[in-house]
Order: structure tokens, then C-alpha cells, then sequence
């Protein structure tokens, strides 16, 4: 556990190489907790609940709510240990309930994975693996929607993009944004990033975009290290060039071809290395991929038929 100012610690988990560190937010008084993203940090939740006993807070009675800036498995895997060991209220917005409520919908319907994807990543034991239980939200998060902890205030913000429930959560006081997966899930490569199958590439350029207008001293995302002052405006810049690099990658990849499937395409950006792409798990390309072309078809760029993808 580190403090990042008073009232606010990072718990940081596993390392998950791509992914560099797990991160989890305790945010607390004399007697109030909020915890955000426990992911499978502390594996899954022990150090939360040690760091909990440390700020000399009651897990039991003192954890008002778990807040999930998204469903993936890498940050609510240790939502339902938690919510044994709390009486905390589980956060999440609607877009993403359902992988709470039925977690192989992950697996089945955002990555859309086959018998033998599922099976490597059951083996390989990943941080997206599908380990937990059905868990039932408590509350449901709107956009602008404020929670309160103690003296502090935060701002839910929906934004979408990486899935179609991502929430940012904005604390005017101290300028600090927990920024889930919106602006850099792969810590060592801004530019690096997967949507899943309900995400959509415009929404998260959008995001980013109003980041940048934000006044944010501290970027505390899911995945490794905080980011301060300067080094945002380089994240949230360099993710962005990201997102226009992986859309123009796209359209001279298709152009060139003419027409062609989603497989073609990833076997294409593979060999050009054009892209730089997550290597720890196959299937978060072609899923980032088919929502790019989705998102450049309502654009008007390309067109598609039967699986078959069009240049314009
Ligand atoms: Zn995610």
C-alpha cells in the first residue's frame, strides 16, 4: 500500500506483464471506505483488506461501496471476496452489470471466444481469466451522479469506449481521476490499447479528448503507476495518437487488399507490425478490430457484407 495524499492509497497487485501491475484505490476517513477497481489485487483482496486494518478502518462495517470502473475479470476478480467480508454496496454502471451478474458473458460475448481460446486461457491463468461467482450490483451508476466518502466527492463519468459501461471517476478537491482502462490499459506503451466487443473506438477517442480539458494533477489508472502533472497530458496525448494510428493502419491495410475478413486483417497487422498489439492474449485484437471497422462503417470509410469488409 502507498499513499498518494491523505485520505487516498494505491494497493497495487499482481504484476501481469503487458498489463504491468494491477492497481486498486482505498479511499477513506475516520470511518468511511471506498474501495475502486479490486481487481485480483492482493489475490484476490487480502492486501485491500490488510490496507483497510492499517488505516485503522473496520472492513466490516466501515467499506461503504466497491466501485468498478468497468466489468472486465483483471478488476472486479476480487469484487466478491470483498463483498463477503464488507457490507460495501457494489457500483457499477449498466453497461457492464451484466458481467457481474453472469461473468462468462466475458469470455462469450466481449471477446467472443472459441472452446479452444477459453481453454488456453483457463491454462495460462491470465489476468482475464473468469474465476468468480454471479454477484448481483447493489447500485447502479448514472453519469454525473455524485458518491460521497466522508468529505470527499466524487464524479461519475461515463464514457464507454474500452466497454460500453466504462466510468471514470473525477474528485474535483485534489484534481485526481480514476481512469479504469480509458486512457492506457498497457502501461509501458500508451499507444497499446484493446476495446472489447460492446466498446466503441469514437467513444473512447471522445474520452480522451475530454481529458485532456480536464484540470487532473493525478491519473490514477487500473493498471501500474499513477501519472502526475506533465506525464498526463503525454498519456492521454500518446493514447490518442493510438487510436488515429490504428484507424489509418487499418484503412491502407484494407485498401490494399480491397476487400477482406477480420482474419485476413489481424494476419496483415501481425506481419507488418504496423500496430503495436497485446501480446499476452490473441484474442484482444481481433475483438479491438472489429470494433474499429464497426465504428469506421458508421463513418462512412469502409462497408461490409456478410464478414467481408470493404475499402471505400
Ligand atoms: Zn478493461
Amino acid at each position: 500500500m502507498s499513499e498518494i495524499h491523505p485520505g487516498l492509497v494505491r494497493v497495487r497487485g499482481k504484476y501481469v506483464e503487458d498489463f504491468g501491475y494491477l492497481t486498486s484505490y482505498i479511499i477513506y476517513s475516520n470511518d468511511e471506505a471506498v474501495i475502486i477497481d479490486p481487481g485480483t489485487a492482493g489475490d484476490p483482496g487480502d492486501e485491500i483488506i490488510e490496507a483497510l486494518k492499517k488505516l485503522g478502518l473496520n472492513p466490516k462495517s466501515d467499506v461503504i461501496a466497491i466501485l468498478c470502473t468497468h466489468g472486465h475479470p483483471d478488476h472486479v476478480g476480487g469484487v466478491g471476496v470483498l463483498q463477503r467480508k464488507t457490507s460495501a454496496s457494489i457500483m457499477i454502471h449498466e453497461g457492464d452489470a451484466m458481467l457481474l451478474r453472469e461473468p462468462s458473458l466475458f469470455v462469450k460475448e466481449r471477446l467472443r471466444l472459441d472452446f479452444a481460446g477459453r481453454f488456453s486461457m483457463k491454462l495460462e491463468k491470465g489476468p482475464l481469466r473468469v474465476n468468480y461467482k454471479s454477484i448481483e450490483p447493489d447500485h447502479i451508476l448514472r453519469d454525473d451522479e455524485v458518491i460521497s466518502v466522508g468529505d470527499t466527492r466524487l464524479r461519475v463519468i461515463h464514457t464507454g469506449g474500452h466497454s460500453a459501461g466504462h466510468c471514470v471517476f473525477y474528485e474535483p478537491q485534489n484534481k485526481v481521476l480514476f481512469s479504469g482502462d480509458c486512457v492506457n490499459n498497457f502501461p509501458n506503451d500508451p499507444r497499446k490499447f484493446y476495446l472489447d466487443l460492446s466498446g466503441d473506438i469514437a467513444d473512447r477517442a471522445r474520452a480522451l479528448d475530454m481529458i485532456s480539458q480536464m484540470d487532473v494533477e493525478y491519473l490514477l489508472p487500473a493498471h501500474d503507476i499513477p501519472h502526475l502533472f506533465g506525464d498526463i497530458s503525454l498519456q492521454v496525448r500518446e493514447a490518442r495518437i493510438g487510436i488515429n494510428h490504428f484507424q489509418d493502419t487499418v484503412l491502407r491495410l484494407l485498401k490494399a487488399r480491397g476487400d477482406s475478413d477480420i482474419q485476413q486483417l489481424v494476419y496483415d497487422i501481425e506481419v507488418s507490425k504496423s500496430i503495436p498489439i497485446p501480446e499476452a492474449l490473441d484474442a484482444l485484437l481481433p475483438t479491438t478490430l472489429e470494433v474499429t471497422l464497426s465504428s469506421l462503417e458508421k463513418a462512412g470509410l469502409v462497408r461490409q457484407k456478410d464478414g467481408i469488409w470493404y475499402s471505400i
